[in-house]
């Protein structure tokens, strides 16, 4: 999922709030079936009474699923963690972060911080049935999110890769190895053991009578598989690209191009070299950058009729990278913006810069190839 992609609905804290668009299903269904259960067990509601408790009850634990997240995120922030966005999506909710914490302890609090806010929304919401008899509407709302948010309290607690469980585990793996990335194969593993787990369990109920639920806890159980996977794949990056940074994998050549030349003449010069990318010159002045990319962005038939110059990428909106830039940080910038080369420069940007190579996502991808294949010693740290 992209950060903050979805419908922007308001700011909390000074973080985004997004309504990611697989949300509508699960709010859908969620409201279907809180007025199904209303319908059985209060035959005498009227039908609008099922359904706007029903709707209301379904708005407030969406509301619940938002504080368990911005409780994740108050933490965050105390320890100057800047949260990007906040998304409601199929599977609840998500709060993204800049970056990972620093120290497990940080971790720890920050994976608490959720689960503890589920509890505590629970006993406020079973506090009010006291007040409210079930048979009433605010009775009946109060005790369906009292049960839920202790359900989501109790899951989010399971310690497995990526549930906030999963992140308590790892800080402690952290804490007591002093060693980040493999806690994090060990939380991931765990992840992976209770995803299979739910999809088996999910798979039985669903030959057992129980399709609903039973597809709902494989599909959640898929997802969790996916994320655990991820996240241990983020660490082998990590791994093979430590202390190796923009100048390692830099081709030194740069070829250019003059800015006056068709695109036809350009797609040519491509197929002749097979260098898909070329700074443009004019007078021994860079103007800018052509590409592949570039080069397709433009239909086909106005290849004669325009020049490089027209289609390139301006100077002032080309991304560079500097000869130190980290290279984790640098295959981050690619896939974030999109881009699959930058030049290199060395001096001031606005000065008198000095272009002293290329870097591409194909060459950093085949170091990590390289490295991984001559396993761990070649990934020193
Ligand atoms: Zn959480």
């Amino acid at each position: 999922m992209n950060r903050g992609s979805g419908l922007r609905i308001g700011k909390i804290l000074g973080i985004p709030i997004y309504l990611h668009s697989t949300w509508v299903f699960i709010f859908v269904a969620i409201t279907w079936i809180i007025a199904s259960q209303f319908k059985q067990e209060h035959p005498l509601w009227t039908e609008a009474q099922h359904w706007t408790v029903g709707i209301l009850t379904s708005l407030l634990f969406f509301a619940s699923v938002l504080f368990h997240e911005l409780s994740h995120s108050v933490v965050a922030q105390h320890y100057k963690i800047r949260v990007i966005s906040i998304t409601l999506f199929l599977f609840g909710g998500l709060a993204r972060i800049e970056r990972e914490p620093s120290k497990a302890i940080q971790e720890f609090n920050i994976a608490i911080a959720g689960p503890l806010a589920s509890g505590f929304l629970s006993i406020g919401f079973f506090g009010l049935t006291f007040l409210f008899p079930y048979k009433e509407s605010v009775g009946a709302l109060a005790s369906w999110l009292g049960v839920t948010n202790l359900y989501l309290a109790g899951f989010n607690l399971l310690p497995g890769f990526p549930l906030d469980g999963g992140r308590i585990f790892r800080a402690m793996v952290w804490g007591a190895t002093k060693n980040f990335d493999k806690a994090t194969r060990v939380a991931g593993a765990s992840g992976k053991l209770i995803a299979y787990t739910m999809i088996l369990a999910g798979a039985y109920g669903t030959f057992n009578g129980h399709v609903q639920n039973g597809l709902w806890l494989a599909f959640i159980g898929w997802f969790i598989l996916n994320a655990a996977q991820e996240s241990v794949a983020q660490v082998a990056i990590r791994e093979t690209l430590t202390g190796l940074s923009a100048a390692d994998v830099m081709s030194k050549e740069v070829p250019t191009c003059p800015g006056h030349i068709t695109l036809e003449e350009y797609s040519a010069e491509v197929l002749r070299t097979g260098r898909r990318l070329h700074l443009v010159v004019n007078d021994d002045r860079l103007v800018g950058m052509m590409n592949v990319h570039t080069l397709n962005s433009v239909l086909r038939d106005e290849w004669a009729h325009n020049s490089v110059q027209s289609a390139m990428i301006p100077r002032e909106k080309i991304l560079w990278t500097s000869p130190e830039e980290p290279l984790l940080r640098l295959l981050e910038r690619l896939l974030s913006s999109d881009v699959n080369q930058m030049p290199v420069v060395s001096g001031a940007i606005d000065g008198a810069p000095q272009i002293v190579g290329i870097v591409t996502r194909d060459s950093i991808l085949r170091v990590m190839q390289t490295r991984s294949e001559f396993g761990p010693l070649a990934a020193s740290r």
